[in-house]
């Protein structure tokens, strides 16, 4: 059955006046009573929004239309809840103490990618995820039973963005020497060097969480935003709460910038190689982003906390790929025996085979080096480690 934007505002089936909600596993949307399938009609192609009007759109739109936001003063969150959930306590991190409150202006969503993991495929995930973290307390072992997995749509700001890099840097060449005594050494020759390299970035993902949310979702990216967005409709999120975004997408942007420029870095590095150069110093490097747009997506996460202590802890599994991560209280004694028998064994391997252990320092020698001001090529001082220990070699010029 297909819907016009008007019917999608009730949420209710034509057919029997049951909600209409996201059935993971035939992904789709549908009557949650007779099962009847629906299509939305008004689902577009999700846009993406030019950067810079970025501000215009914070100050005229409200991120969830007629919805209840309630903000948890545990972690942080703002939620909106699932129409039919009752409970009375933040999905994310469990803590009771959460308020209503007025909504404040923002961008709304412009895609969601629907769960693809149900309940029962996520408690699975979590249950063999938490057997196999033998330093967690015995406490964990038993928490995946209560059955406590709470599915939240998560905001999400991607960016695309072509980046054009102008470098500055040098790139050294090694000669290895040998002098009489058998000392051996690796000599750098650093010459200046500048170029240029560049890259469309698409759909770059930018949590739009905050703390101890924010730290766990970094752990099950990434999302396929690329290939599975559905333009935003609240239908999806019925069944589910859906956290609002906490940082704006300006500031995004500074987390987006720094991801774009250690890429480019690294760029220019492998351009210096290619050269051929065995080493490269990238200096200086100016960032320049073209044709900036941006769009908010909500991603499906399943939820769950437990104390553990004084302190709660918080879970995540993905709800596209059922990835699992969370914050990971450790068990001391655990530990401690591991190290003991960690330092015993690294003690019997040290004593059994003391002659094997000075061979390797020699073939793999930790280098260090120091410039001298000279020009027009730099003289290295190298320091390296052989059979008889760490010496300092001192070159000229050719
Ligand atoms: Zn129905
Ligand atoms: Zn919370």
């Amino acid at each position: 059955m297909d819907l016009t934007q008007e019917k999608v505002e009730n949420f209710v089936c034509e057919n029997c006046g049951g909600t209409l909600k996201w059935n993971i596993a035939k992904k789709q949307l549908e009557c949650g009573s007779c099962h009847t399938p629906y299509t939305l009609q008004q689902e577009s192609v999700i846009q993406e929004h030019p950067f810079e009007e970025y501000h215009q759109r914070e100050q005229r739109t409200e991120a969830f239309p007629d919805e209840t936001v309630v903000k948890c003063n545990s972690c942080g969150a703002e939620v909106v809840f699932d129409r039919d959930d009752t409970a009375k306590v933040c999905p994310m991190c469990g803590a009771t103490q959460i308020l209503p409150q007025k909504q404040v202006q923002g961008v709304p969503p412009d895609g969601v990618l629907p769960f693809e993991i149900d309940k029962q495929a996520a408690q699975q995930k979590f249950k063999k995820w938490v057997r196999s973290r033998w330093f967690a307390p015995n406490k964990l072992k038993t928490v995946y039973q209560e059955g406590k997995l709470n599915g939240v749509y998560i905001p999400f700001w991607t960016f695309d963005t072509q980046a054009n890099g102008e470098y500055h840097g040098r790139g050294g060449k090694e000669h290895v020497r040998e002098d009489k005594d058998g000392n051996r050494r690796v000599e750098v020759r650093w010459i200046p060097v500048s170029g240029h390299v560049g890259k469309f970035f698409d759909d770059i993902q930018i949590s739009a969480s905050m703390g101890q949310v924010n730290e766990v979702v970094d752990k099950v990216l990434p999302y396929s935003t690329q290939t599975k967005l559905h333009g935003y409709s609240p239908m999806y999120l019925s069944g589910f709460s859906a956290e609002r975004y906490a940082i704006p997408a300006t500031q995004a942007a500074e987390t987006m910038k720094e991801k774009v420029r250690r890429e480019l870095k690294r760029m220019a590095e492998e351009d210096i190689r290619s050269r051929g150069f065995d080493r490269a110093d990238v200096q200086h490097l100016k960032l320049d982003l073209e044709d900036t747009t941006y769009k908010q997506v909500l991603l499906p996460a399943w939820f769950s906390s437990y104390a553990y202590g004084k302190k709660q802890y918080m879970y995540i599994i993905n709800g596209e790929t059922g990835e699992v991560g969370g914050q990971r209280p450790y068990s001391i004694p655990k530990i401690a025996a591991a190290v003991v028998a960690a330092l015993a064994l690294v003690g019997l391997i040290v004593w059994g085979s003391s002659e094997k252990t000075e061979a390797a320092v020699f073939a793999t020698p930790t280098t260090e080096v120091v410039y001298q001001q000279e020009q027009p090529a730099n003289t290295i001082l190298m320091k390296e480690g052989n059979a008889n220990g760490l010496v300092w070699t001192r070159k000229g010029h050719n």
